[in-house]
């Protein structure tokens, strides 16, 4: 018997946030992680850090690694690791070859489980704005395959609506086979590309009409045809494209969810300070402070880092006031036990200066744990009121390779620092022109000035 154990994960149609919470926590935990092609990027993310990361997909034209060589890397993983995750795209046992994986589980004594995941057949029919049965429309569904090898016609299962995968290459026997079964050719069909992500779209049409159609517009991968009378009602369902899209480039995407569809790029990464001895003096006093405001939840991870690298907690901070920019940062203090005696409503260095110009700041002793390349405004704010002003630096920012972004597809775009700011214009040199751009707080707002991006603060 093998140590180890496979779980088969269904990480969901391609919105990161569709995976479920059993998939989430295996994926966090796993030691060994096989995903495919298909998944969305973002779950490698939350990997945790050893953890072996293996792509082992497969793509539309070109086999990455054929089906027998990651059978074997399965078993191979299972034996040497504890917890092993295969994520694949969508439901695993629906056309995902998620069964014969399971059965080679099987047969070599390994133990595994399956955990369902959302599938694009459902989803994106979902986003598309389809529901696939529906009382006054019909009760039955079919999902087919619409990859066939040869020349025969495709199966049509007898239903009401028909769900094709795997059928863009073969689109036009898809057609014929539904016109010899007997589907009329005013019957409606849809195309849903790359469904519920920020870059799907939506064709519809008739039986009649389709192939021409998908000429012009030249189809993408992956897709799903959705076929039968349900597509009637499109055009009235249809929540998903109506929402802007928004690429946020900050560490913290969910709360921001109000202003339409998240599309989450992470350009920069915090890390550690190579050197802490001034830090590390600064903080064995850190008792004597009257204030200690924080402008970031990494000042605050990285601040009780360092306070546990030296033996202490939160007691070191003694009779000192706390202060936090903005809610994340807020409940970050409070993972710690702590409660920030202000947090401003208008989450922004401007929104703290409000609330100190409220208190006699007058001989007060502040220390402002941050990055090393930190705004100067709340410092200079807090100097004009007669403070007595610390900084420490605790860690800094690098860029990091955010992927692919398609601007054709992208809204708005958030910067949600001065660093976001700079590693955006480093990374893709210029806001395209149809993309509007918000700010978080002034003094990112003063950052993306000097590169000449046309931008507000982001409204309340
Ligand atoms: N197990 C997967 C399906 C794997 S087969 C699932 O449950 O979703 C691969 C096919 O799934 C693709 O050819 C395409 O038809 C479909 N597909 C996967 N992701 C998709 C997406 N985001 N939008 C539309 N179709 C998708």
């Amino acid at each position: 018997m093998s140590q180890g154990k496979v779980y088969l994960v269904g990480a969901g149609p391609g919105d990161v946030e569709l995976i479920t919470l059993k998939g989430y926590q295996l994926i966090c935990r796993a030691d060994a992680v096989l995903y495919d092609h298909l998944i969305p990027v973002e779950l490698l993310d939350i990997v945790k850090p050893g953890a072996e990361v293996i792509a082992v997909g497969k793509f539309a034209s070109r086999h990455t690694m054929p089906q027998s060589q990651i059978n074997k890397l399965l078993i191979e993983k299972a034996k040497s690791k504890k917890v092993v995750v295969r994520l694949k795209g969508g439901d695993p046992y629906l056309f995902g070859r998620g069964g014969e994986e399971a059965e080679i589980c099987f047969e070599a004594g390994v133990d595994f489980e399956v955990v369902p995941g959302v599938t694009s057949a459902l989803a994106a029919a979902c986003y598309g704005g389809i529901p696939p049965t529906h009382r006054d429309y019909t009760s039955d569904v079919a999902i087919v395959t619409g990859h066939r090898k040869g020349d025969g016609p495709i199966e049509i299962p007898k239903a009401g609506t028909v769900i094709f995968l795997m059928g863009v290459s073969n689109i036009k026997k898809i057609i014929n086979s539904l016109i010899g079964e007997g589907w009329g050719e005013e019957t409606k069909i849809a195309a849903i590309e790359r469904g519920s992500c920020y870059d799907q779209r939506v064709i519809t049409g008739t039986l009649g009409t389709f192939l021409k159609k998908v000429k012009q517009v030249v189809l993408r991968t992956p897709a799903v045809f959705v076929v039968g009378r349900v597509v009637e009602l499109q055009g009235k369902l249809d929540w998903f494209t109506k929402k802007p899209n928004v690429l946020v480039l900050g560490q913290y995407p969910q709360k921001y969810r109000r202003l339409g569809n998240i599309v989450h790029r992470r350009i920069i990464d915090c890390v550690p300070m190579d050197d802490y001895s001034r830090a590390d003096s600064m903080l064995k006093g850190i008792g004597n402070f009257d204030w200690i405001v924080f402008t970031s939840a990494n000042g605050v991870k990285y601040l009780f880092e360092r306070l546990h690298a030296m033996g202490k907690d939160v007691r070191a901070f003694s009779n000192a006031k706390i202060g936090a920019i903005g809610k994340t940062t807020a409940h970050k203090l409070g993972e710690f036990g702590i409660v920030a005696d202000i947090v401003p409503q208008n989450e922004s260095s401007e929104g703290l200066l409000g609330e100190f110009a409220k208190i006699d700041m007058e001989n007060q002793k502040v220390l402002l744990p941050q990055s090393e390349i930190a705004s100067e405004e709340l410092p200079n704010g807090l100097l004009g009121m007669g403070a007595l002003i610390e900084k420490v630096c605790l860690y800094k920012t690098v860029d990091r390779d955010p992927g692919s972004v398609d601007f054709d597809y992208i809204d708005q775009i958030l910067f949600t620092s001065g660093s976001t700011v700079r590693a955006f214009i480093r990374r893709f040199g210029q806001v395209p022109e149809n993309v509007k751009s918000y700010c978080l707080g002034q003094p990112t707002l003063n950052e993306a000035k000097k590169y000449n991006i046309n931008a507000e603060i982001v409204p309340g």
